[in-house]
């Protein structure tokens, strides 16, 4: 039994949480993330052996990213912390600190929160200013051949109404993906019109009556719900479980599961849609899960 040290790297901060061999949260620090790709290294491999002294013991290192590591190169890709991109992070972390390290993106980390002592399968959806998604299957993360398992935010929206077709240009160089209609920001303009970028008032106004919030909240509903019918037909989960900044409306968890069974292909449909249970502290404990 061994200590556990989950580092959750984001663009503006850095969280450092240290798990006991029982599992129990024992430290927990955050710190702003410093510009440049060697100061994150130098101060994530400092954030280290600062835990590991506080708890008089060496741990395993597991660390959630933003974007993916090439299973090839072991570059990073895909970050918007943009300075990791084409970076051997795990590398250069692993020769700071002295041992190796294991990295996965965040949705991944929720994914491991989530589920590390569930049965079965889970899928962890991040739905925010980017939609991302995790799979576990009996405690393990599916990371995949090319890394890329989960990857949901980056498929089109299934079946796409003459009204919704060929979608918006998505950053990825794709048109119509899924994030492109799902995320925070375009739920805001699909409101409030281009520009707009904050969701979170929408569904206080709606239910005062505002007709144009109310709209654009049962069109991304009826989308998220395509999308996750999609998502069921291929892998059918025991339980999907939101997280991220949109998660926290809850007509979401009454209106979901009445609309994505339209879409599978199956008489029953009784997968679960839940609320992440750890919220803020997934990054952390997800990546603490990382090692068994
Ligand atoms: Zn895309």
């Amino acid at each position: 039994m061994t200590w556990r040290i989950g580092i959750d790297l984001g663009g503006t901060k850095t969280e450092i949480a240290a798990l006991d061999p029982g599992g129990a949260i024992r430290l927990r620090r955050r710190v702003p993330t410093p510009p440049g790709y060697e100061a994150t290294v130098t101060q994530i491999a400092a954030m280290v052996a600062g835990a590991e002294a506080e708890i008089a013991s060496t741990a395993t290192i597991g660390i959630g990213i933003p974007g993916s590591e090439n299973p090839t190169t072991g570059l990073i890709r895909g970050a918007n912390s943009t300075c990791l991109n084409g970076q051997p992070l795990a590398r250069d972390l692993a020769a700071a600190i002295g041992r190796p390290v294991r990295l996965a993106n965040d949705a991944n980390c929720l994914a491991m929160s989530e589920f590390h002592d569930r049965p079965g399968s889970g899928f962890a959806v991040i739905l925010g200013t980017g939609v991302g998604g995790g799979l576990v299957v009996e405690g393990r993360l599916v990371q995949g051949r090319n890394r890329v398992a989960g990857e949901w935010g980056h498929n089109p929206l299934p079946w796409m109404t003459a009204d919704e077709h060929p979608g918006p240009a998505c950053w990825c160089g794709q048109r119509g993906c899924i994030e492109s209609f799902l995320c925070g920001p375009a739920l805001a303009a699909d409101a409030d019109g281009p520009g707009a970028r904050d969701a979170s008032t929408l569904p206080a106004r709606a239910a005062a009556g505002d007709a144009r919030a109310r709209a654009a909240l049962d069109r991304h509903t009826d989308r998220l719900a395509r999308a996750l019918a999609a998502l069921i037909n291929v892998v059918d989960p025991e339980v999907i479980v939101l997280g991220g900044g949109l998660s926290n409306m809850a007509h979401l968890y009454e209106d979901l599961p009445r609309l994505i069974p339209r879409h599978v292909f199956s008489d029953v449909c009784t997968t679960a849609i839940e609320p992440a249970r750890h919220g803020d502290s997934s990054g952390v404990l997800g990546a603490a899960r990382l090692w068994p």
